[in-house]
């Protein structure tokens, strides 16, 4: 999919008023932080958070940042607590993103958390992000704006090279101050570094008062529910199926008889923005296993296969 004419926004009122009036319809904008340029889409739009796979690229569902515009935002999406009202007081608005429990309720779509129970939130400094994020009025999933695998973007120019034609707009807010990923703090039972950035980790733990717990990227995650048992339902997973044995319940895709189809039509982002949902209803169908229709290994459909084969991988 290479096929829209992506506008260049300016950074004013109307700038802003359009880019919300795409994310409301579904679509993609990136938008300028301090830290990089983020692929904007309505967090709570599972067909939008799809689409922001599909045009970078990505050959997983890993878990994307949620941008808001106040703390008061955040606390609508996650569990919020002490430690993290310390460090929002202190680094908020700021280069700083914070992993905690996903509230219930909140709305969003499982794509957003890779079906997770934690949520990496963050509310950026840059304020012409956080004017396009109050005039959205919602909770905005952005990765770094650039094809998977490449440079983050820190310019309009960088996104219009990598994603042109892929995405509906770009707000061009010049260039971003840090030019740095945020730094993503787990708090859990010890707060804990997940990924260095923009935020020196001193500044944090002179906040803190301790020093944070380091996350190996060899190490599972450390949150509660983040082992790859999580993404397995709890029925065997049998996956390149052409009908449902015995006791088996079909996730079709395309035209078969099944129990919950992906994409009746075989398309790929209606199948991405499905997957979490029908794996959850067929589990708890609590049949003796999930039997899945092939999935074209293109695409989306390499993220979804990714997440496929996760799901059917022997259980510890
Ligand atoms: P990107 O969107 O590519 O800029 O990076 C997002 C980063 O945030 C990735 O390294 C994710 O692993 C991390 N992340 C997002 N959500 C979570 C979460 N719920 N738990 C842990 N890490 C997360
Ligand atoms: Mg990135």
């Amino acid at each position: 999919m290479n096929d829209l004419t992506t506008e260049i926004l300016l950074a004013n009122p109307q700038g802003f008023e359009r880019a919300a009036e795409i994310w409301r319809a579904g679509g993609l904008v990136a938008l300028p932080t301090e830290t990089v340029y983020g692929l904007g889409a309505d967090a709570r739009n599972d067909l939008a958070v799809a689409r922001i796979f599909e045009a970078k690229g990505r050959p997983r569902f890993n878990p994307l940042i949620v941008h808001v515009a106040s703390v008061d935002d955040a606390k609508d999406l996650v569990e919020w607590n002490d430690v993290a009202d310390r460090l929002a007081s202190a680094f908020w608005p700021g280069p700083l993103t914070l992993v905690l429990p996903l509230k219930s309720g909140s709305g969003l779509s499982p794509l957003v958390t890779a079906d997770l129970p934690t949520l990496a939130v963050r509310m950026p400094a840059n304020p012409l992000a956080q004017d396009v994020l109050r005039g959205f009025g919602g909770p905005i999933a952005a990765p770094s704006a650039n094809p998977s695998g490449k440079i983050s973007p820190t310019s309009a120019e960088h996104v219009k090279a990598g994603l042109s034609g892929k995405i509906e707009a770009i707000v061009d807010g010049g260039t971003c101050d840090v030019g740095l990923e945020s730094t993503i703090v787990g708090l859990f039972d010890k707060p804990t570094l997940l990924r260095p950035g923009g935020l020196p980790k001193e500044a944090l733990e002179a906040a803190l008062g301790e020093p944070l717990g380091v996350h190996s990227a060899a190490d599972p995650l450390v949150a509660p529910g983040q082992m790859t048992s999580h993404y397995a339902p709890g029925a065997s997973v049998r996956l390149n199926a052409s009908e449902a044995e015995e006791g088996e319940l079909l996730l079709g895709f395309g035209a078969v008889d099944c129990t919950l189809n992906l994409s009746a039509s075989g398309d790929l982002r209606e199948a991405a923005a499905n997957l979490f949902h029908h794996l959850h209803a067929l589990d708890a169908m609590n049949s003796k296993g999930i039997a899945v229709s092939p999935i074209p290994n293109q695409g989306l459909g390499v993220a979804i296969n990714d997440r496929l084969k996760r799901a059917a991988a022997p259980r510890d």
